[in-house]
């Protein structure tokens, strides 16, 4: 788990630009958060680092919006879900298959028709000052050990609840 506080939205933006740098071909990131949270400004900076040129928006109407890229970049917004079957019907998996990334908007309601092998990101905007975002980093499966190599990449955001309150 990596621990990551971001003081604004281009904080965040390059955070997630940071780890698009580290992305393959088939990765599945879940960004996890209430509205207003960050999700899709998270999204915009990740997909402007893997070259995607038109302004990325919440696809929350229309479910998922693919985006030409280095690495070609599926995002889905599940926000407006009403049956996990609508989420199979996307064929993400068959999407990824082709070599792309997906970024899925409240991933973990998701979860159960995605593939085992995410990032999670986990975003919530700070008690105390509202343009703050902890943002944390856990990955599962195969991402379990590919998280370690990440820490590197955003150090500087990087902040630990339990120390940084006893200095
Ligand atoms: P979500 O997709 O999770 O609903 P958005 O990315 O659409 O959230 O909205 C986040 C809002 O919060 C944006 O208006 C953004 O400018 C603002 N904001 C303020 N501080 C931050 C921060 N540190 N990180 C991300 N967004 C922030
Ligand atoms: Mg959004």
């Amino acid at each position: 788990m990596i621990q990551l506080r971001t003081n604004n939205a281009l904080e965040t933006q390059a955070v997630a630009a940071a780890l698009a740098e580290s992305m393959r071909p088939r990765d599945l990131v879940l960004l996890v958060g209430e509205m207003g949270a960050g999700k899709t400004t998270f999204t915009q900076g990740f997909g402007h680092a893997l070259g995607v040129t038109e302004h990325i928006t919440s696809p929350t109407f229309v479910l998922m919006r693919s985006y030409d890229a280095r690495l070609p970049l599926h995002h889905v917004d599940v926000y407006r879900l009403t049956q996990l079957q609508e989420v199979i019907d996307l064929g993400l998996v068959e999407l990824l298959d082709e070599g792309g990334v997906a970024l899925v908007e409240w991933g973990d309601v998701a979860r159960p028709v995605l593939p085992r092998d995410f990032l999670e990101v986990r975003m919530a905007v700070d008690e105390i000052d509202d343009d703050v975002r902890n943002i944390v980093l856990e990955g599962s499966g195969s991402w379990t050990t590919r998280e370690t190599s990440l820490a590197p990449l955003v150090e500087e955001w990087r902040y630990n609840s339990k120390t940084e309150g006893q200095q």
